[in-house]
């Protein structure tokens, strides 16, 4: 197996009441584990065997890009939070969110906006581009933003899956709550 998932750098309780235990089992324990099993299992033996995941995602289509990019995805997401890490950005993102959304109480607001108007399933994301310049942006199912050339700093799952047993169809109240996991020393270091 070339990819093993990741432990999480955190209990699995630790993230509740925005994300349950009970959801951290099922949505890291099974949904993201099958993304990254089938991810091994279609790479092996063809030539994106070689490849890092990120070449993989820029590389591929169909089920070996939909599974590749939703093991980034998920990973990456896992990764985002923290029970106790920096609640706001600071220095030169927190800067450039000044800059290009106004403030970051407009910058959460348009983000979770974004989020609750992608129709079905997918990812909301906060992208800087090659000038430095952030934006946010939809994409459907597994679509990552690295295949158009942006850089991902921070993420939200909108996949049902990833709220469905703590918020049913509450989709903003979901997305609303991330906030106060996200870790922004994390999101930092991405930019
Ligand atoms: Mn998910």
């Amino acid at each position: 197996m070339k990819y093993e998932q990741p432990e999480l750098p955190y209990q699995r309780d630790a993230l509740a009441p925005a994300i349950s235990a009970e959801t951290v089992d099922f949505h890291y324990g099974k949904h993201e584990k099958a993304y990254i099993d089938n991810l091994n299992r279609l790479i092996k033996g063809t030539e994106f065997d070689d490849m890092d995941l990120e070449e993989i995602i820029v590389n591929a289509d169909g089920a070996l890009y939909n599974n590749a990019s939703q093991a980034w995805n998920h990973i990456f997401y896992f990764f985002t939070f923290s029970p106790d890490g920096s609640r706001e950005p600071g220095g030169e993102l927190r800067a450039a969110i000044d800059r290009d959304f106004g403030s970051f109480e407009k910058f959460k607001e348009a983000f979770v906006d974004a989020g609750v108007g992608l129709f079905g399933s997918g990812w909301v994301w906060l992208c800087r581009d090659t000038n430095g310049k952030l934006l946010i942006t939809q994409g459907s199912n597994a679509k990552n933003p690295l295949s158009d050339g942006l850089t991902p700093l921070l993420t939200f799952d909108v996949w049902e899956h990833a709220y469905y047993l703590d918020y049913q169809n509450r989709r903003a109240d979901a997305l609303r709550a991330l906030w106060d996991i996200v870790d922004w020393d994390v999101v930092e270091s991405r930019y």
